[in-house]
């Protein structure tokens, strides 16, 4: 298995693939359907996959590096983090030494690569991710990325609770997907801390889910003192400023520099950062990653990215700026940087947008009002070209980039908008263009058409998302007061039903 941050591992979004990772990974529809929504009471998901046995093992093989947190607040955290789901359930955890058998769960604190196929992204993004029940090793194993800054009860936006991180993802390594409950500890973004470990109760949604699976509590009354009491906590860090760096963009205003589908994942590049898009329609985070941070050998002096698109032939992804491109495969780059003219373009010239097109396996390449056509099995552009861009009926000059969805459509973008040309038309969907904000990123629609008709999501493929079993940071800012949440959970609910409209 090739091993990309969880993307399929081929261009092709074939069924074998997908079938192949559903297994031993987590596969995870990440949000409830519009239909789930509207006929079931119950928000919670199940996964299907369950223990068989109600006493699990589990052990902290790895402990975080340079937390404040002592390894043995560490281990109470997660004994407390498992109980809260035992409580209720009458699971029974029990922690294992080194020397005895594998554990059901096994946990670590990991940075980056970390030998299973989803590497971590460092701080902010990604916290943790947990694999399913089932009978693979990997199974009901809990990653935490350690590089992020793990608190207790940190109440200063400092930090990331690790009780409550580990509280959803046991709820995932017991076999529960995402809910969009409003006080669900299984939200797919991290809500802050969520008070004393010791006190901590599951919500009644959680409740529901977890004992749908695992059946009720024989006879062990929630306040039944079956727990220690924890050691005091630690006073929080007092954490050094983040590091210097670019601010972080707002992807709601759109302008980004380059967009991709790769692997079935769309990514908008901009500035240093990235964001990306689940095949299911749901951000992996609404706080952006590092450019380079992702991209192992991409020169520091490439500040931007000003067209990416994934070669379909071998699979690798291509990043362009200037003059120049950068082959990577997988995350890693592969040999030098490349000129333009490599692929047929004249000396200096550069690329706003680049694509393969599925109807006829060609690459474009768009500069301002002209585009070449490359033939990548002869290693040239087709002769004839440039020409202008109008061809695309009413595509936009210069667009920000192309890319084509699982859908098979393809889309431009530029500023904050989007084209789309339906599957293999190379003319313009009437509705076109569209703001990308509320169909492509979780953001609101523009206030200035505010009744613009919802346009079709695009990105779904035929089935759910996969292994999306993570739990991600809320948009960097600090947990809100909680009567607030369900307020602010309304700009999310529409791109929750919107995700599966044309599934
Ligand atoms: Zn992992
Ligand atoms: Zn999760």
């Amino acid at each position: 298995m090739q091993r990309f941050a969880g993307l399929p591992e081929t261009g092709l979004m074939d069924a074998v693939t997908m079938a192949t990772m559903r297994k031993p990974r987590c596969s995870l529809p990440d949000v409830l359907g519009a239909a789930g929504l509207v006929r079931r009471r119950r928000r919670y998901a199940l996964r299907g996959s369950i223990w068989k046995t109600r006493t699990l093992t589990w052990r902290v093989r790895s402990f975080p590096q340079s937390s404040q947190l002592s390894q043995e607040t560490v281990r109470t955290l997660m004994s407390y983090a498992l109980s809260a789901w035992g409580v209720e359930s009458g699971l029974v955890f029990q922690e294992v030494g080194s020397q005895d058998k594998e554990p059901d769960i096994l946990i670590d604190f990991a940075r980056a690569y970390h030998q299973d196929s989803y590497p971590f992204d460092g701080m902010g993004g990604t916290l943790a991710h947990a694999f399913f029940p089932g009978e693979h090793p990997i199974s009901g194993d809990t990653h935490f990325d350690d590089e992020e800054t793990w608190t207790l009860g940190s109440k200063d936006g400092e930090g990331t609770d690790l009780f409550a991180v580990a509280v959803h993802e046991f709820g995932h390594a017991l076999g529960l997907g995402h809910s969009s409950a409003p006080n669900s500890i299984m939200r797919p973004f991290y809500q802050g801390p969520v008070g004393d470990p010791d006190k901590y109760r599951l919500s009644q949604d959680d409740r529901d889910g977890l004992q749908q699976l695992y059946g009720k509590a024989p006879q062990t009354p929630y306040d039944k003192p079956t727990r220690k009491p924890l050691a005091p906590p630690p006073q929080p860090p007092v954490m050094p400023p983040d590091r210097p760096s670019s601010p972080v963009p707002d992807r709601c205003e759109g302008n980004f520099d380059a967009i991709a589908n790769i692997r079935g994942e769309t990514f908008f590049f901009k500035g240093p950062w990235f964001w990306r898009l689940q095949p299911s329609g749901q951000l992996v985070s609404p706080r952006p990653a590092r450019l380079h941070r992702f991209w192992e050998g991409l020169p520091t002096q490439v500040k931007a990215v000003q067209a990416a698109y994934a070669r379909h032939r071998d699979g690798r992804i291509l990043l362009f700026s200037g003059p120049q491109f950068w082959v990577f495969q997988d995350r890693q780059l592969e040999g030098a940087a490349r000129p333009l003219t490599e692929l047929g373009l004249p000396p200096g010239e550069e690329v706003d947008a680049v694509f393969w097109w599925p109807l006829n396996g060609k690459t474009y390449l768009i500069r301002g009002q002209q585009y070449w056509r490359y033939d990548e099995a002869a290693a040239r552009p087709d002769p004839g070209y440039p020409r202008d861009l109008s061809l695309w009926e009413g595509a936009p000059p210069a667009p920000d980039d192309v890319t084509v969805s699982n859908t098979g459509d393809t889309y431009f973008f530029k500023g904050a908008h989007y084209w789309r040309f339906p599957k293999g038309s190379v003319k313009t969907a009437p509705d076109s263009p569209q703001p990308m904000g509320p169909t492509w990123l979780d953001c609101p629609a523009p206030s200035s058409d505010p009744g613009l008709p919802r346009p079709r999501k695009p990105s779904p493929s035929s089935g759910p998302c996969d292994c999306q079993c993570e739990i991600n940071h809320a948009a960097g800012r600090r947990p809100p007061p909680l009567p607030l949440l369900p307020l602010l959970l309304l700009p999310l609910l529409p791109l929750l039903a919107g995700g599966v409209v044309s599934s």
